[in-house]
């Protein structure tokens, strides 16, 4: 048998838990499934300094507990599961969990997020957290005064060693091409920035450290084959990031890389009842507390919407 709900919300970081709150407080005892990383992608990340209102910072995970509290304290119903497919077809919207359960929604707020792309390396899984980070923005900040190298070629790894340039002494930056992929200016902003090395033709090999942290990175020129270690503290990952939408895929309007799209200035998607919130909908900003933003815009989009689909109910 089917269980009914009003709101479910689909994914457990910031935008979710924000969708949540204001989902909540409405009165609509939203349902909200955790997904397979509980708390999203600010639980890999120490300490949070950007999102305002915490002028010490705060602990990623911590914060993911908190928000997670604030959205039960007033009524969301959170299950540690995965929405693993669903049929948008139908209304009531209809949504799989862990491949068994039926769930039947009226509204649903996507809030699946996006994942940075991993080099695949083992080194980068141990200094996770050590001097490895996939957003610049987020702990650059820790690694001021100091040597980092950043790789990809894309607007992401332009606009990251720029950021860090600023902050650190020096940025290397590692393209496996001999050309970028970036837009013309971010391109030429990083080459006229002195403090950034480009190093062409260039992999990497191994991600070296101790218990401090890292210390360096082995690159190798895929050309000539010599390898060199470039010390560093700081291994920043700019080569992509990957939304988590494909369940939706054949449903939603969704762009050539999977992001989900929504029509300007609201969370809407092409499919009625159905809101997209957070990096799932976002890939410029990708930040915590725009994902919080958008995810307060879903719950309000959707508040809407059932409340239009009442009325309508009611003069039928
Ligand atoms: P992209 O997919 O554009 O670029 C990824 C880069 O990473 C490519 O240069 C690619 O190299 C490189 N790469 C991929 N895999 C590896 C690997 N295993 N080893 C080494 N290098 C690798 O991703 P971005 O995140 O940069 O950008 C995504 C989208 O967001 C783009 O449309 C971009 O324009 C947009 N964006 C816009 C910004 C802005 O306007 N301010 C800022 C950031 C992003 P190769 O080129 O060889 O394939």
């Amino acid at each position: 048998m089917a269980t009914k709900e009003k709101v479910v919300i689909i994914g457990s970081g910031p935008a979710g838990y924000t969708a949540a709150i204001y989902a909540a407080r409405a009165g609509l005892r939203p349902m909200l499934y955790a997904g397979g990383q509980p708390g999203g992608q600010l639980t890999t990340t120490n300490d949070v300094e950007n999102f305002p209102g915490y002028p010490e910072g705060i602990n990623g995970p911590q914060m993911m507990m908190d928000l997670q509290k604030q959205a039960e304290r007033f009524g969301t119903r959170i299950h540690y599961g995965l929405v693993t497919s669903v049929d948008f077809s139908v209304y009531p919207l209809k949504l799989i969990i862990d491949e068994k359960d039926e769930v039947l929604a009226e509204a649903v707020i996507i809030a699946t997020g996006a994942s940075a792309k991993y080099l695949g390396i083992p080194s980068e899984e141990k200094f996770a957290n050590k001097g490895v980070s996939a957003c610049a923005i987020c702990d650059g900040y820790f690694y001021r005064g100091k040597e980092v190298a950043v790789v990809g070629a894309g607007d992401s790894a332009a606009e990251e060693a720029t950021y860090l340039s600023k902050l650190c002494t020096k940025v290397h930056l590692i393209v496996r091409r001999n050309e970028m992929r970036a837009s013309k200016i971010m391109q030429a902003r990083v080459k006229n920035t002195p403090n950034i090395e480009i190093h062409w033709n260039t992999e990497t090999d191994e991600i070296l450290g101790d218990d401090s942290g890292v210390t360096g990175v082995r690159v190798v020129n895929n050309k000539t084959g010599e390898k060199k270690v470039i010390p560093i503290q700081g291994f920043f990952l700019a080569i992509g990031h990957k939304p988590n939408t494909e369940i939706f895929n054949g449903y939603l309007n969704m762009d050539e890389t999977g992001y989900i799209k929504v029509l300007p200035g609201s969370t809407r998607t092409n499919v009625e009842g159905v809101f997209a919130v957070g990096d799932a909908a976002d890939k410029v900003y990708r930040q915590a507390v725009t994902a919080a933003g958008t995810g307060c815009m879903g719950a309000l989009d959707a508040e809407k919407f059932l409340a239009a689909k009442e009325m309508e109910l009611a003069h039928s």
